[in-house]
């Protein structure tokens, strides 16, 4: 399998990352067969928290492949934001996965400021950390946000992070746009290694895996990660990694026009539809919906597993609240749309552009009914 340079620390991450969130729904004997399997294949990144089940996805690992420790990059993560009890997480960690040191700690779902002022205060989690690295604990510091893309750009530019994990699939491409257009550049700027989590986008691209990882493996990322929990999965991984061949701009933008994920209701944030004679910021308006929801709620039930699963999956990235606050901060929403029509013919992709609005208004505006 592929190996990239990990950043500046000099290691070497496999394209493949095992996730360990999912090693929580099964045995650990299954746990012991895939996590082996996982090295026995060419992997060397192995992934999980403190958080995971309370610590059991670490001991999973841990009782599975300790004794292979030498062969694989070891990642673990710390959701306390004060110095003590980041300290007394790691240590912890370190227990459960029956290791002397991880490779990389990874400061957990830091998606405020608020929740960055904490971490990089004098006595934040950040400082814990870097006790860590003296202590020979740790190796790199690195911090992860889910669906917060200016949280992390902030981070990158006031602390030096070794890695950086984020959110990156061609469905969320849309709705956080600022990961790839602005937050992967500047790691990249400063030699900062991009760890991608969520390929197939929490399972919505389940349909599509063979295109959601191809187009995973083609960003400018050290390692993909993804959550495996059964032998035909890790069987699929492996092989798209062992095979995989990089997607070209002109191959992604025809993903972007065809993936059934996106359809006719995923704004592609292309601004041809613009202006509008009202001043409604369609494409704004849209992006924001990105945030709120995903873009996941159209009002429509096709498929009722398509639904359910949608419907579990909207809210995960805890976006709604600053959604709605930028929401509110617009001078023209969409309530000025008139329905005169003008904008709709020009979308290439026949997202009905006044229905649309209209749905965006109701989440956005906190509006009862649509
Ligand atoms: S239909 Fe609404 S959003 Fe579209 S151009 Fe007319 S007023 Fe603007
Ligand atoms: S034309 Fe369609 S896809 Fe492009 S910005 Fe307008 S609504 Fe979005």
């Amino acid at each position: 399998m592929e190996q990239r340079a990990f950043g500046k620390t000099g290691l070497q991450t496999s394209l493949l990352g095992f996730g360990g969130f999912h090693l929580l729904e099964i045995p650990l004997s299954e746990a012991s067969y895939l996590l082996n399997k996982y090295l026995d294949e060419g992997g060397n990144y192995i992934e999980t928290a403190a958080s995971y089940g309370k610590g059991e996805s670490e001991r999973k690992i841990g009782q599975s492949i300790a004794s292979r420790r030498e062969e694989y990059i070891l990642a673990t993560k710390c959701g306390d934001r004060g110095k003590q009890a980041c300290a007394e997480s790691l240590d912890r960690s370190l227990q459960n996965l029956q290791t002397d040191y991880v490779d990389l700690f990874i400061m957990h779902g830091v998606g405020t400021m608020a929740d960055l002022d904490q971490i990089l205060a004098p006595d934040g989690a950040l400082a814990a950390a870097e006790e860590a690295v003296a202590a020979g604990k740790v190796r790199h510091i690195s911090i992860s946000m889910h669906g917060q893309p200016d949280v992390l750009i902030r981070a990158l530019k006031e602390y030096p992070f070794d890695a950086v994990m984020t959110t990156i699939n061609y469905y969320d491409h849309f709705n956080f746009p600022e990961i790839q257009d602005v937050l992967v550049p500047l790691a990249e700027e400063k030699g900062v290694a991009v760890i991608l989590m969520k390929p197939v986008a929490d399972g919505l691209l389940w349909r599509s895996a063979p295109e959601a990882f191809r187009y995973a493996f083609s960003q400018p990322v050290s390692v993909v990660v993804a959550g495996i929990n059964n032998r035909e999965l890790l069987d699929l991984d492996l092989d798209l990694a062992e095979n995989f061949t990089p997607m070209t701009a002109a191959e992604m933008d025809d993903l972007y026009a065809s993936a059934i994920e996106l359809g006719d209701y995923v704004c592609r944030q292309c601004d041809l539809c613009l202006p509008c004679p009202e001043g409604v910021p369609i494409t704004e308006i849209f992006a924001l919906e990105g945030y709120f929801d995903r873009q996941m709620f159209d009002g429509r039930v096709g498929d009722a597993a398509d639904y359910a699963l949608r419907q579990r999956l909207r809210f995960w990235f805890n976006n709604k609240d600053m959604a709605q606050a930028r929401y509110a901060d617009l001078a023209v929403k969409a309530d000025a749309c008139t329905a005169c029509g003008v904008c709709t013919p020009k979308c290439p992709y026949d997202i009905d552009i006044i229905r649309k609005l209209s749905i965006a208004d109701y989440k956005l505006a906190a509006k009862e009914i649509f």
